[in-house]
């Protein structure tokens, strides 16, 4: 199946309210333009040179979405016109953010990575570490960034009421925070969760974002 042929069924299996971010790392801007041209316009990169270069090559109406490992020395080169950052994990990060996004007058729109896999090596916090900073009350300091949501990924296992616990814990937290804090900030209202292998999942869990890549254009070339 082609690039656009992918995206027009998994289109047609999103749930209403369920965007598809289009992760596009590793590929280059010819698939990404098979993509564009049938009509998807979220992209998802996980690298921050391939994500600049790749933003300078292709149509300014894309919007481009952060979904990999921050470091805070990079983060100016994306801060001018990221859409969203997906994996804010660390307060540090949010606060760096912040501090870069000040300099260009943008308000740049987050998601809070939470740690939701059994697997030791995905980054992000834990719940009840997000819970406790939470009710400190100290996001509301940040001027220049826009708390959007949660970003999760479950464990990479063909344990299918695993994966289905983890979405539900990330969905239950989700819900939590918006009654204790966000309760009046409508733009807390993204939950990103699910890839190629567990996005049907994640959907029925209560997914608003889902981040697809091998499903569109195949296994990725390291
Ligand atoms: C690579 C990546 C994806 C896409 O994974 P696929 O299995 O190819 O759909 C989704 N989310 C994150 C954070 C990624 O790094």
């Amino acid at each position: 199946m082609s690039v656009a042929e992918n995206i027009t069924f998994i289109k047609s299996h999103l749930k209403q309210g369920v965007q598809l971010v289009c992760v596009s790392k590793f590929h280059p801007v010819e698939a990404l333009q098979q993509a564009y041209d049938a009509g998807q316009r979220i992209f998802g990169e996980s690298k921050v040179q391939e994500l600049c270069e790749k933003q300078e090559s292709l149509p300014t109406d894309i919007q481009w979405h952060f979904i990999g490992h921050l470091q805070t020395n990079k983060i100016k080169y994306i801060i001018p016109f990221v859409s969203l950052i997906h994996g804010v994990d660390s307060v540090k990060l949010l606060t760096e953010i912040d501090k870069e996004a000040a300099k260009t007058g943008r308000k740049v729109n987050c998601l809070l990575q939470v740690h939701i896999a059994a697997e030791e090596t995905k980054f992000g916090f834990s719940p009840s570490e997000l819970m406790d900073w939470i009710s400190l009350g100290d996001f509301e300091q940040y001027e220049h960034v826009n708390i959007c949501g949660l970003m999760g990924m479950a464990s990479n296992t063909n344990d299918e009421d695993q994966v289905r616990c983890e979405f539900k814990e990330l969905k239950q937290l989700f819900d939590k925070l918006k009654t204790a804090a966000f309760a009046s900030n409508e733009s807390f209202s993204e939950i990103s969760m699910g890839m190629s292998g567990d996005y049907e999942i994640a959907m029925q869990e209560g997914s608003t974002l889902v981040r697809i890549g091998s499903a569109i254009f195949g296994p990725r070339l390291y």
